[in-house]
């Protein structure tokens, strides 16, 4: 099969990505289906953070590769052995594979799939390839997805199925912004009832995690960002109180808020100054859970002695420690009610042809969620 997508050679060129263009519209070709394989027609595929990672080279990548790891679309064809999902079928798709048999699969942690990483790492499917071609070269898969594109030929282990009457725009956060922000402040920080939390970096997985702080009850929920229309976003899903990222004093002025710190920071940020502000931003005995991102040369100190000594807890979290085939449907059901307006981190849609544009915004954090419609 041939079809269209955003093919990435080389990463790091210079910003403004409207006039470098590091990604170009290119005819890819995909063999038909192996074992455990499906071919996906995408219908919706959202902007994340992470695609940004790919293009400036934050995060190493085997090139050329098609990025893309947010999205929803329609099962076209399944190779031999799927039985989960069959042709018309809708599916959101996860950048994780759910092996079901590594180590971690098999003690109910999916989000560390180890088999599902390796695969990633090399750009790759979990059933093998990678099995993009241009022009004879091989291209690599971004995260077993590599979403923005007409067609995707993903593992089966890569899609959870969801109603058909969920329009594809909002049906494309979930794989990422929705479980990693909702899944973050739900499970990996397991907000209790009447509890207080800050929120730094209001993107989608910050946003999202609003809405998951929304859904634990916390009593409390501090809007950190630089961005006034970010704040207003935020607290219009729910957060308490708003306060403004600049000038290095957010982390006091949550203090001062609650009166000596809040029970949970989440980082969403993806900048080191946005983790150090959510850690201080803690009370004595408080946890700080990040997301972010940034590149791996990026070290954090602090005294150990402080977290012994004040019972501090730092915690990594990815993919909200999510089970997707058990969250997505569930978020799905919380948004239908009209308890998790997912809906509202869409600022913006856009062609493939776009895309380069489309970067620029992420760059510049004008917006927040960015979908491609096909
Ligand atoms: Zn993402
Ligand atoms: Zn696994």
């Amino acid at each position: 099969m041939k079809f269209k997508a955003a093919v990435l050679r080389k990463s790091g060129l210079p910003h403004p990505y409207a006039a470098s263009r590091p990604l170009s519209i290119e005819t890819i070709e995909v063999p038909p289906p192996a074992a455990g394989e499906v071919i996906v027609a995408i219908k919706a595929a959202s902007l994340c953070h992470s695609d940004l990672s790919v293009v400036n080279g934050d995060r190493a990548w085997p090139m050329p590769i098609v990025p893309g790891h947010e999205a929803a679309g329609v099962v076209a064809e399944i190779g031999p052995g799927v039985h989960s999902v069959k042709p018309g079928d809708h599916v959101a798709l996860i950048f994780l594979t759910q092996c079901g048999e590594c180590e971690h699969c098999i003690e109910g942690r999916p989000s560390l799939c180890a088999r599902g990483t390796q695969a990633n790492r090399e750009g790759r499917l979990l059933s093998g390839g990678p099995r993009l071609k241009l022009d004879g070269q091989t291209v690599h898969h971004h995260m077993g997805l590599s979403a923005f594109a007409e067609y995707a030929l993903v593992s089966e282990k890569s899609l959870v199925k969801i109603p058909d009457d969920l329009p594809f725009v909002e049906a494309s956060l979930f794989g990422c912004a929705v479980m990693c922000g909702a899944g973050t402040a739900l499970y990996s920080t397991a907000i209790r009832p009447g509890q207080s939390v800050a929120v730094f970096g209001l993107g989608g997985v910050g946003l999202s995690a609003v809405l998951g702080a929304v859904t634990a009850g916390a009593a409390r929920i501090i809007a950190v960002d630089p961005s006034q229309g970010k704040l207003d976003l935020a607290r219009s899903l729910g957060a308490t109180d708003c306060i403004h990222a600049g000038g290095g004093k957010a982390a006091e002025a949550v203090r001062e808020l609650t009166r000596g710190g809040v029970d949970h920071a989440i980082d969403a940020s993806s900048t080191l100054d946005g983790f150090s502000s959510a850690f201080e931003s803690t009370r004595r005995g408080g946890c700080t859970v990040t997301t972010s991102l940034t590149h791996p040369s990026q070290q954090f100190s602090f005294s150990l002695a402080r977290i012994v000594a004040e019972a501090r807890t730092i915690k990594g979290s990815y993919i909200g420690t999510c089970v997707p085939g058990r969250d997505i449907p569930a978020f799905i059901q919380l948004y239908r009610q009209g308890r998790m307006p997912v809906d509202k981190l869409v600022t913006r849609t856009l062609t493939l042809e776009q895309i380069n544009e489309a970067f620029d915004e992420l760059s510049d954090a004008e917006e927040v969620r960015q979908v491609i419609v096909f």
